[in-house]
This record gives structure tokens, C-alpha cells and sequence, in this order.
């Protein structure tokens, strides 16, 4: 763990330095507030920080100000170093921001454990960062196949829907179903099925663009929202993904497996699409379309198929 000791006196740094070495901490020295200003403000700033209280240009309490006043996570645990042990002192220093005090001359052991205190407070806290980040993950991506979950890509294609109509840019949208699906599960069970759409989802997500992004829409229904694809593209694109499904089998509980998926696209026309809904009911109808013609086959949404259909 990265602690920053700031002081003045290079005695002090010095003694204090070799103490937090011996103790396995990364040890980062400035003699003054501004060096000291500069660490704590970086891109990669120490979890710790023992500060002097007076030292030129800046403070060890207008540090305490500076560095909440900042209000960055992950936090930094700041223990002011002082001569003046005075309640009132202590007070202002911790109201200034400092999470704890040492005062000079300094007990060795002392520093220690509140270093260790410090270290613990910075722990929990990257172990709490850790979990929220996991959670909010596992909020967004779907438990099967770990791709998008229906909420989380539909986001996604209301973002897309208002950059690109901003920006007057190309965006296309495939939705791809899989083909006799209840077969799978009616011939070799649920857990086959199961196996079968995280091999799917695999095999898309590895076909597909890195700029695309890939959700599942519902049971045995995916998403793509493919920016910057017109209409000509979408359809050589959508044939890919068609062919990387069709093309190949998939080893499911130990047997070969021919899987093939149906595929409605539509390029977004602000004329046509005021809303992501709009555009996913035109890339539904050509799917719908697309079973029609007999499955494993990719159709482009027109709103004269789409009269047809209707
Ligand atoms: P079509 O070609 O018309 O799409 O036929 P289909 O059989 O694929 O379509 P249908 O909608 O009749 O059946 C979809 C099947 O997908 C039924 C359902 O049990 C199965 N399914 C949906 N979600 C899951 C899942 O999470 N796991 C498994 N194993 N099966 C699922
Ligand atoms: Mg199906
Ligand atoms: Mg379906």
C-alpha cells in the first residue's frame, strides 16, 4: 500500500520513511505542501497520507481542506503529524478533514498501529468498491449467458437511437431468434437448452464487432445494436452471424447439435423511428417475416412487408 509522508525536516522524513519501509508500505516523500499537493491530486494518489501540520506552501490542515474538498474515491486516509497536542488543535485538524493525529515527538509503535487502523478503513472500503461493482454487473448482464440483460440493451439502444438520430449516423438493429428451439428442449431437456443458448451467445459474441453490443432480448431472442450500419451493411453483417451459427455445430451434453436462428434487421430512419420501440417492433416484424420464409434466414424490415404482414 502507497503512504505519503510529507514534512518539512528531512530528519523527519528520514526516520519516518525507514519506520513505514520496515513496516511493507510503498513509502512516497515530499518536503513540502505543493510536492505533497501534487501526489495527492495525481491519477494514482497514495491510500495513505502522513502529513505535517507546518510546512511550507501548503498546510498539513490546508491539505486536510484541499484533499476532501476534492471528494474522490477511493479515499484517502490522512493522518496529521503535529507538535501541538492541544485539544482545540486536535479538534480543528479533524474537522479539517484528517481522519486521525500523531503528535510529535512520535511513538513508533504508535504510528504503527494507526497506520494499520488507516489500512483497514482503506480495505474495507476497495472490498465495498469491489462488491457494488459486482453487483451492479450482475444487475445488467443476463445470469445464463452473461450477455446484456433485456433492461440493460435496451438502454443501450435508447442511447444509440438518440446519437445517432443527433448526429444524422447510420444505426442498425438485428434481432435473432432461434429456430425450432423447443425442439431442444423437448428432445434433450432443459439443461441442453440451456447449454445450447450460452453456446449461441458465445459464438455471437465472438463474431461480433467490438463496437456492437449483443443482448438477450428473452427467452431464446437476441439483440445486436450495430452503430454506424446502414442498411447494406446490417444484411452482410446479419448473414455472418446467420452463417457463424449455421456453419458449425454445437457440442451439447456430449452430442453434435445443428442450431440455426432467424434474424429481423432494421437501420434506424428518423422519418420512420421516433423511438428505440419503434425500431425494434420494425426489426420484430422482419424476424416475424423471416420465420415465414422458412427460418435460418436473414430479412431486412420494409414497411411494404410489414403491410403485407400485418
Ligand atoms: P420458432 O422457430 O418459431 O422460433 O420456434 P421455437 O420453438 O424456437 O419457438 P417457441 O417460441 O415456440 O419456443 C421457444 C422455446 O424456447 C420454448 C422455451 O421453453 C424455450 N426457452 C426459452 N427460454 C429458455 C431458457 O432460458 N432455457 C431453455 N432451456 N429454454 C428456453
Ligand atoms: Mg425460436
Ligand atoms: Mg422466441
Amino acid at each position: 500500500m502507497k503512504v505519503l509522508v510529507a514534512d518539512d525536516s528531512i530528519v523527519m522524513r528520514r526516520l519516518l520513511e525507514s519506520s513505514l519501509a520496515g513496516w511493507n508500505y510503498q513509502v512516497l516523500c515530499a518536503k513540502d505542501g505543493a510536492e505533497a499537493w501534487a501526489y495527492l491530486q495525481s491519477d494514482d494518489p497514495p491510500s495513505l497520507a502522513v502529513l505535517d501540520w507546518m510546512m511550507p506552501v501548503y498546510s498539513g490542515l490546508d491539505l486536510c481542506r484541499m484533499v476532501r474538498a476534492l471528494n474522490r474515491t477511493p479515499y484517502t486516509y490522512l493522518i496529521l503529524l503535529t507538535a501541538r497536542g492541544e485539544r482545540e488543535d486536535i479538534v480543528e485538524g479533524l474537522s479539517a478533514g484528517a481522519d486521525d493525529y500523531v503528535v510529535k515527538p512520535f511513538d513508533k509503535h504508535e504510528l504503527e498501529v494507526r497506520l494499520r487502523a488507516g489500512r483497514r478503513i482503506i480495505d474495507l472500503q476497495s472490498e465495498l468498491m469491489h462488491t457494488q461493482e459486482a453487483l451492479r454487473e450482475q444487475a445488467m448482464k443476463d445470469a445464463l449467458t452473461g450477455v446484456w440483460n433485456r433492461a440493460s440493451i435496451m438502454e443501450i439502444l435508447d442511447r444509440e437511437v438518440a446519437r445517432a438520430t443527433r448526429d444524422s449516423a447510420p444505426l442498425g438493429v438485428l434481432m435473432l431468434d432461434l429456430d425450432h428451439f423447443k425442439h431442444i428442449n423437448d428432445n434433450y431437456g432443459h439443461q441442453a437448452g440451456d447449454e445450447a443458448l450460452r453456446g449461441v451467445a458465445a459464438r455471437i459474441s465472438s463474431a461480433q464487432r467490438s463496437y456492437d453490443s449483443f443482448g438477450r432480448y428473452g427467452g431464446e431472442e437476441f439483440m445486436i445494436v450495430a452503430p454506424g450500419c446502414d442498411e447494406a451493411y446490417l444484411i452482410s453483417h446479419a448473414e455472418r452471424l446467420r452463417n457463424a451459427i449455421d456453419s458449425q455445430s454445437f457440442k451439447i451434453g456430449g452430442k453434435e447439435l445443428h442450431l440455426t436462428a432467424s434474424f429481423g434487421a432494421c437501420a434506424l430512419d428518423p422519418e420512420l423511428h421516433a423511438s428505440a420501440d419503434d425500431l425494434v417492433r420494425a426489426a420484430d416484424a422482419a424476424l416475424y417475416a423471416a420465420k415465414h420464409a422458412g427460418r435460418n434466414a436473414v430479412v431486412y424490415h420494409h414497411p411494404v412487408i410489414a403491410q403485407r404482414l400485418d
